[in-house]
């Protein structure tokens, strides 16, 4: 049934006709969930977001939070939600059964913060980051962390963050300078300061659990000296909190998310910030890309969810809103049509449910490999964790760059309305808008894409990639109605190909800043690829279904709906490619800086 913000037939469809996730339960590790307990988790996901997250949605955004004589307030309903969704067993959800969690897959997961995402955005960030935080210390962490600071974490009682950015170092995570001095084994005093830390600090929860990056005194320059340490805002001592010298020194005012404060924080301004270190010393950067890369997936779910929460309610308002006539309807005295009838709305429309449908398909494709990676050994499973290293910068990136442009096709629908805080759309298009900065912006997602993740295990990765796309278009050309979207989407694979081979050769030269130029531009031609491959297989199972008949009206509708989608991805959407592939093997040397400026 469709909600206000996200289809739970949809949810359904993608789970179980689309990537069949309950094969999963096949393998030992999800033995104890199946069918039936999946569709259970989505039905209780909308019920809690329908409870406790939706109706905040707008006050959240209207109230946001407050530093006041060193604290931070924020809306009332925030300690609600957190207590709500680690009651649910959300924060912990993919955590094994042993240790107190679901043991649940990834992509259920992912499914069930995409509901929680649609249906109030702006207050997710704070069991997102949590989660992701306890389940860096749970993979790297002494028992004694765990015990004493992780436990806590997943029940929901302390915050968790993700403490990495600061002045000086935002893309450019090698040049941190937050400095850790030894005292004792494995603790030591930080000093430095950290800004747009999300959820940096509030007066919800006793304690603020920081995975802070910092440079142990002496440790090689760049990404090698880099370490990982859990900050608390209060350390633990004999079994009481105290203050731990992690000063809030500012909120930012966002344009959007507002729910969640970003923090500027300075730490160890009176030598009294105590920091035990994860781990090994020095490599902590590759500790923090596990966090990372969950946020990564988490990013694209929050993007392609608002872009959800957007279709939806555009869709509603273009079925109610009578304006003008049909284009071919000359006679003024006749009534209005709704605005659902003209084409240029309902291009919109479908521009939304294609963007905000494939996204999802894509996220829970990526969620997938994570999943599959953690049930099998050997080259199967590094094939695996290849696929989702490759999906994971486009999985983030799409959905945020084509959702910016998504929630603004929905705001367009409503007119004048979408510019009004009446309706949900503008609150929408401003939290969306930081969904292509944070967690690497799209040009960092794009480097990644193109110079670390074609490269590396000499192109393995893209040749998985062809493979699994190309069984797709396989699966669909055995039917009529399908052969026509098969054919094309098998000459952009080899299109992809062809320009992939062009920059490998640039990249050969070794010229890495005009290799990685226009690295952007391929991640849109990859993007559009990687989408059109989801929505051929949704297509293939929507038509499948229709073949096998049997069905009522309003699945019927639900199917033919999804090949329409299908249909305007691969005339409207996936033609871009032809613009992307001119540039991309266009040698003309535009956007390089030369010795001479010529921006000026
Ligand atoms: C609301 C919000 C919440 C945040 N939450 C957190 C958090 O919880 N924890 C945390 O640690 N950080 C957080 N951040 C920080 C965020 O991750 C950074 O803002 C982001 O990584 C970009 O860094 P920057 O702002 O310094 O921009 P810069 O790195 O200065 O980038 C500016 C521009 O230059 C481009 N650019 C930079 N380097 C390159 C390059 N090598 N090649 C091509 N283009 C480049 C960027 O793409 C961008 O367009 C948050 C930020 C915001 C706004």
């Amino acid at each position: 049934m469709a909600k206000h913000y996200a289809s739970s037939r949809n949810a359904k469809f993608l789970v179980h006709e689309v990537h069949d996730l309950a094969a999963l339960t096949k393998h030992p590790y999800f033995a104890h969930h199946d069918r039936e307990s999946f569709d259970m988790m989505i039905d209780a996901a909308f019920q809690l977001a329908d409870t406790h997250l939706f109706p905040y949605f707008a006050d959240m955004d209207r109230n946001e939070p407050e530093l006041k004589d060193g604290v931070v307030k924020v809306h009332p309903q925030v300690k609600n939600i957190i207590r709500a969704l680690a009651e649910g067993g959300w924060i912990n959800a993919t955590v094994p059964l042993a240790e107190g969690g679901m043991q649940l897959p990834e992509s259920i997961n992912a499914l069930g913060q995409f509901i929680f995402q649609a249906a109030n955005n702006s207050a997710m960030p704070f069991t997102g980051l949590t989660a992701g935080a306890a389940n860096l210390i749970r993979t790297f962490g002494s028992d004694y962390l765990k015990q004493t600071y992780m436990e806590r974490m997943y029940a929901g009682e302390w915050q968790g963050t993700m403490a990495l950015t600061e002045p000086q170092a935002g893309s450019s995570l090698s040049d941190i300078v937050t400095t850790a001095e030894p005292v004792a084994e494995g603790v030591f005093k930080i000093k430095g300061q950290k800004i747009f830390i999300s959820a940096g600090d509030l007066d919800a929860l006793d304690n603020v659990v920081h995975l802070l990056l910092a440079r142990i005194k002496g440790a090689p320059a760049g990404t090698k000296g880099i370490s990982l340490f859990v900050v608390p805002k209060k350390r633990v001592v004999e079994g009481k909190l105290v203050d731990n010298d992690v000063l809030p020194a500012g909120i930012y005012h966002k344009m959007g998310q507002k729910a969640t404060p970003a923090m500027h924080l300075m730490l160890g301004e009176n030598d009294n910030c105590f920091g035990y270190l994860v781990g090994e010393p020095n490599k902590g950067l590759s500790y923090m890309f596990q966090m990372m890369n969950e946020a990564r997936i988490l990013v694209g779910i929050t993007a392609a969810a608002i872009a959800s929460a957007a279709y939806h309610a555009s869709l509603e308002y273009a079925k109610e809103r009578p304006q003008g006539r049909r284009l071919n309807e000359k006679n003024p005295l006749n009534p209005p049509t709704l605005i659902i009838n003209h084409p240029d709305v309902r291009r919109l429309l479908l521009f939304q449910k294609s963007v905000v449908e494939g996204s999802l398909s894509l996220l829970l494709e990526t969620a997938k490999y994570a999943d599959l990676a953690h049930v099998s050994q050997g080259e199967e499973q590094a094939n695996h964790l290849l696929m989702l290293e490759l999906l994971t910068p486009v999985a983030k990136t799409y959905p945020a760059e084509a959702g910016i442009a998504s929630v603004s096709a929905g705001l367009q629908c409503l007119g004048g309305y979408g510019f009004c805080k009446d309706f949900p759309l503008e609150q929408l298009y401003r939290d969306i808008r930081i969904t292509a900065i944070y967690e690497g912006t799209t040009a960092i997602q794009s480097l990644d894409l193109l110079g670390r993740k074609l490269t590396m295990h000499n192109g393995k990765a893209g040749r998985l990639y062809i493979q699994a796309v190309s069984e797709t278009i396989g699966e669909a050309a055995v039917y009529d109605a399908l052969k026509k979207y098969a054919a094309a989407l098998e000459h952009e694979l080899k299109n992809l190909q062809k320009v992939t081979a062009h920059l490998m050769e640039i990249a050969q030269k070794g010229d890495a800043e005009l290799f990685l130029a226009d690295a952007t531009l391929y991640m849109e031609l990859f993007s559009l690829n990687a989408i059109a491959w989801q929505w051929l297989k949704q297509g293939t199972a929507a038509h499948k279904a229709l073949l096998a008949g049997a069905i009522n009206q309003e699945e019927t509708a639900f199917y033919e709906s999804k090949l329409q989608a299908m249909k305007y991805f691969f005339h409207y959407e996936l033609p871009k490619t032809q613009g992307l592939t001119t540039r991309l093997t266009d040698s003309e040397v535009i956007t390089i800086a030369q010795q001479k400026e010529l921006l000026v």
